[in-house]
């Protein structure tokens, strides 16, 4: 299966539980810009411009651990919200749960900053919060009268981002910690099949791929260095402080925006050389190469790849890294490439949708994207 473009949780998932494209759900990355400014904003569940299946599905839902969640809103069944959740009790609908779920000691995320410091705290807190959410999920599966059942594990993808050379190491000291998460995480779902009925419908997906990360690259270091992105000058390398002058900036992981007239405070690019700068740019990241090896894998104009209402607010061009480079738009780099604590980068194309109980497979569109998911399950269904 195919991940969102990009193929970051909150874009993919808010793709997955809408069944529509960022033009249409209005979300294009873990940040964002307020209206008119550079400054950074996060958009959260109340962002999502158009509603998730379980507020058009008949029957009672169980929601667990979906990405950009929160704040949960009214609804029928269960809410339970995943990263980024802030207060325990705007993450649990109904309220009623919120006593059960501490009594668990269910946690919304595990603890990533401790990876840095202290990985085998990391790993114990990651193994906790499994256990918890296995509980919790329980728990929910017996006490709810439900028609959809949807929980998600998060954790996989925090160890894989901090230790995926473990995992390709058989020598290395956390290769079988990071073997047994997953098979804890294949018991739980053999545990989900053996209590499910003839006629239910199965699936298993994920948000994106994984594989091993071996260059940080710093978008926005390039824009600089190409004089596309300009600061003002005694002021700190923010955002915030790019300057006029500024023809294009990135947000994370690889969003480029052309810094618009009449768009942003500083704009000074006319709509009648938008085109030039946008072909600029293209040909600036499609020949881009570090240690030999070309570094984009696709560079996208937003028409290509969106629809919808929120079109304008896209980012103009979308890239997508070559095997191995993890795109960063962070414009405090000093170099254009680096490696940092991570040794797992997202995929695109390697995401994976598996079914079971589905009658007619023919429904699948090929290819396969985390938004077909939800018209799959309704065709299913009828
Ligand atoms: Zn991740």
């Amino acid at each position: 299966m195919l991940s969102s473009i990009p193929e970051v949780s909150s874009v993919a998932w808010s793709s997955m539980i809408t069944g529509q494209n960022p033009g249409a759900h209005g979300v294009f990355g873990f940040m964002d810009l307020h209206p008119d400014s550079y400054k950074m904003k996060f958009p959260n569940f109340s962002d999502l411009k158009a509603p998730p299946f379980w507020d058009l599905w008949h029957g009672k839902s169980v929601i667990i651990n979906v990405p950009s969640t929160y704040p949960v809103h009214e609804m029928n069944g269960v809410l339970i919200s995943g990263f980024v959740s802030i207060d325990f009790e705007k993450s649990i609908h109904p309220k009623s749960l919120i006593a059960p779920l501490k009594d668990m000691d269910y946690r919304l995320d595990v603890d990533s900053q401790k990876a840095h410091s202290d990985m085998d705290a990391f790993l114990k807190d990651l193994d906790a919060s499994l256990e918890a959410r296995i509980e919790a999920y329980r728990y929910l599966w017996e006490t709810q009268d439900w028609q959809t059942f949807m929980l998600v594990f998060t954790a996989t993808d925090r160890l894989m981002h901090f230790l995926w050379d473990a995992y390709e190491d058989k020598n290395h000291k956390y290769h079988s910690l990071f073997l047994e998460h997953f098979r804890k995480i294949d018991q739980a779902v053999g545990e989900i099949d053996s209590r499910l009925n003839d006629d239910d419908l199965l699936i298993m997906h994920s948000d994106h791929g994984f594989e091993r990360l071996d260059k940080d690259i710093y978008i926005s270091y390039l824009l600089a260095e190409q004089g596309f992105l300009q600061f003002k000058q005694d002021q700190d390398i923010a955002l915030n402080n790019i300057c006029y002058g500024t023809k294009a900036f990135a947000l994370d992981p690889a969003r480029i925006y052309l810094n618009l007239k009449g768009k942003y405070p500083c704009g000074s690019v006319d709509v009648a050389e938008a085109e030039d700068i946008l072909r600029q740019l293209e040909n600036l990241f499609q020949s881009l190469e570090v240690d030999g090896r070309k570094v984009i894998r696709d560079v996208y104009r937003k028409e290509q790849i969106y629809s919808g209402p929120y079109l304008e607010n896209a980012p103009d061009l979308i890239l997508v890294g070559a095997d191995g480079f993890n795109l960063k738009a962070s414009v405090k780099a000093d170099k254009l490439a680096d490696k940092a604590i991570f040794t797992g980068k997202h995929t695109q194309d390697t995401a994976f949708f598996i079914a079971k109980g589905l009658r007619d497979e023919n429904i699948i569109p090929d290819p396969l994207t985390v938004s077909d998911i939800k018209q799959i399950i309704e065709k299913a269904r009828s």
